[in-house]
């Protein structure tokens, strides 16, 4: 029988998201025998390091399985304001962390608690996909910062200051980001923030790939310039990416105590308590060594420049040295073909697998991720050069 189902206004406005419906035809393509470069995915292809599983399984063993406090246990929530102290120099107590069941999670709460209906939230793009659903999902509304290439996806103090009315209540900001690449510095930082101060707007800080740098480039947070900049931000982190957890689901939040205290509340009421054992996982990632990440950024820093090399050899393609995360963001409006065309046509014609820019509300653009090893990098590079070989044909394309 068929029956019609209601499925709500708020649910039904969401767009499934594109980075998962790119793996999947991947995946697809992989079952009918087909050898597919994956450069889609926005994990690290390492595995969790040995102490923090380890951890995960001595906690199951002890038996360690029941409910816990909803905003986590007390010695993570502790381990977790230390952290901020040591690596930010900034002063949190246990009962102004959240844990949550991942840093994704992290920044539902912080909107859902921050945002009435018909708020605004800005948020500069390219952004991170789940941005704009989150603020969908509290009735809230995204004002859309663009920014391009020729400025490094970076937003200025102008362009926000502009766009901040009486109904701002919220700018989110990812540095490193996903998915250019881009770091602020903390000079830029600062500019933001001080608007922010200044006009009552919060910061949500998405601090999610902080230990993910090259070269030079330093992370900062918007909370580290005064106590009034402290009081406007939200800082939301995880162990998905400097870990590799993202399996685990464990992510945080560093709040001012009100603020704290309300995802809390709200949190108690969704999810409970992120899983029992993984917030033991976690502990033992924040009081270990970070000896792993060392390696891991010297892997993902030579892919990086191994990919940057390739992609600037193509034509119609333009690409910066992105700073921080482990994604390239290439222009490719030299090539005529929308991100999805490009990315449809690169999967099916040449086996490898793209998120196009589109997903990321810029549709000039496409994001190759280097969380695979440097052979395949390198193979899906050679493999996409052989598509800009095709598209272009014998007719030279005029230089962007
Ligand atoms: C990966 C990621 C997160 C958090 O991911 P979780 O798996 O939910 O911890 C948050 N923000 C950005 C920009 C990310 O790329």
């Amino acid at each position: 029988m068929d029956m019609e189902h209601h499925i709500s206004d708020r649910v039904d406005a969401l767009t499934p998201s594109q980075t998962l419906a790119v793996s999947a035809k991947a995946k697809q393509l992989r079952a009918e025998g087909k050898d597919v470069i994956g450069l889609g995915a926005g994990e690290p292809d390492f595995d969790t390091p040995e102490h923090i599983k380890a951890a995960a399984v001595q906690a199951l063993a002890d038996g360690f399985t029941r409910y816990t406090p909803s905003g986590g246990i007390p010695e993570l929530r502790e381990a977790i304001a230390e952290k901020f102290y040591r690596d930010n120099r900034l002063r949190y107590s246990a009962k102004q962390i959240v844990v949550s069941c991942g840093g994704k999670h992290s920044c539902y709460n912080a909107v859902q608690a921050l945002c009435n209906a018909g708020d605004e939230v800005i948020v500069p793009s390219p952004y991170w996909v789940s941005y704009p659903e989150i603020v969908s999902l509290a009735s809230a509304r995204t004002v859309i910062l663009p920014t391009t290439i020729e400025t490094d996806f970076k937003v200025t103090p102008e362009q926000l200051d502009k766009a901040i009315n009486d109904r701002t209540r919220l700018l989110i900001l990812n540095s490193p980001s996903n998915p250019t690449g881009t770091v602020y510095t903390p000079g830029e930082i600062r500019a933001l923030a001080d608007i922010c101060v200044e006009r009552g707007v919060y910061i949500l800080s998405d601090d999610i790939y902080e230990r993910i740098l090259y070269d030079e480039a330093r992370h900062c947070s918007p909370a580290v310039f005064s106590e009034k900049h402290y009081q406007r931000t939200v800082i939301v982190h995880g162990f998905a990416k400097a870990w590799s957890m993202t399996g685990w689901r464990l992510g945080f939040m560093a709040a001012p105590e009100p603020v704290a205290k309300a995802v809390d509340a709200l949190q108690s009421h969704c999810t409970s308590n992120p899983t029992s054992f993984a917030q033991k996982g976690g502990l033992a990632a924040l009081s270990g060594s970070m000896a792993h990440l060392d390696e891991w950024l010297k892997q993902f820093d030579r892919r990086r420049l191994s990919a940057l090399e390739r992609l600037r050899k193509m034509k119609g393609i333009r690409c910066n040295k992105p700073q921080g995360a482990y994604y390239l963001f290439p222009n490719i409006s030299g090539t005529g073909l929308s991100s999805g065309e490009f990315c449809n046509r690169l999967l099916e014609e040449h086996l490898v697998a793209a998120v196009p820019g589109s997903a990321f509300g810029a549709d000039d653009y496409i994001r190759l991720s280097y969380a695979t090893d440097l052979e395949s990098l390198e193979t899906g590079l050679d493999r996409m050069a052989d598509f800009l070989r095709d598209l272009n044909g014998n007719d030279p394309v005029p230089e962007p």
